[in-house]
């Protein structure tokens, strides 16, 4: 997910990381690692970690709250791995790699007072959807990983709920009615990372609402003719 604010963070956090705080002890990594594996999420990267983990933890709680619709981000191959990536110099708060590896800006992520207040700045400007916050950011990412191991047709139900069928009209409902960041991409990438933002958010956008709504929809059909194989 990216900001639009294009003043970089700085390079090179784990070579200073006692310029942003003391790395978490053993005892509390070992905490997060228990906590990460009873959730069967895995987590690289934390170590070294200068955050709160009860931040993690809630990140990976907002996970385990999508998975309950969409099981198949926790599989074991294909699952959901959350990386504390150090070098993401770029203002990118998270982005997705290899449709599963969720990585997270350390420099973000260890500091949730400049996350939000960042977040919210964008968010007011209608980057980002109305009245999210910071947890928003992986919702964001994890609706990346859905659409990679769902496979929806992320146009097609846009369409539908925007209620045309002109792509120029398209971006403009989303761009009033989502966010400017839905439509950052030409073939529609970031309207379901947005919408999952906003639906698992429970802002009350509309939109978002039915769109998600929609894809967990399209997933129960999806089980359902397994099952009849
Ligand atoms: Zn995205």
């Amino acid at each position: 997910m990216a900001s639009d604010n294009k003043q970089a963070m700085g390079i090179g956090y784990k070579a200073q990381i006692e310029k942003y705080g003391t790395p978490i002890s053993r005892d509390l990594y070992l905490e997060l690692r228990k906590y990460a594996d009873e959730h069967r999420i895995r987590i690289t990267g934390f170590r070294n970690f200068v955050g709160d983990i009860e931040t993690i933890k809630t990140v990976i709680d907002d996970i385990c709250e999508i998975a309950v619709d969409f099981p198949k981000i926790l599989d074991k191959r294909m699952g959901i791995i959350l990386e504390l990536d150090y070098d993401m110099n770029d203002a990118d708060f998270s982005t997705t790699d290899s449709g599963h590896v969720i990585k997270i800006n350390a420099g973000y992520f260890s500091d949730i007072d400049k996350l939000e207040q960042d977040y919210i700045e964008q968010e007011k400007k209608g980057h980002f959807v109305s009245n999210t916050g910071w947890r928003s950011v992986v919702r964001h990412e994890v609706g990346h990983v859905v659409e990679n191991l769902y496979g929806f047709d992320i146009m097609e139900i846009a369409f539908i709920y925007a209620n045309t069928t002109n792509r120029i009209e398209l971006f403009d409902y989303l761009d009033e009615n989502l966010s400017v960041y839905s439509t950052a991409y030409e073939d529609g990438r970031e309207i379901i990372s947005e919408s999952f933002s906003g639906y698992y958010s429970k802002v009350g956008n509309i939109f978002a609402d039915s769109f998600v709504k929609k894809c967990i929809e399209l997933k129960d059909k999806m089980d359902l003719s397994m099952k009849g194989r």
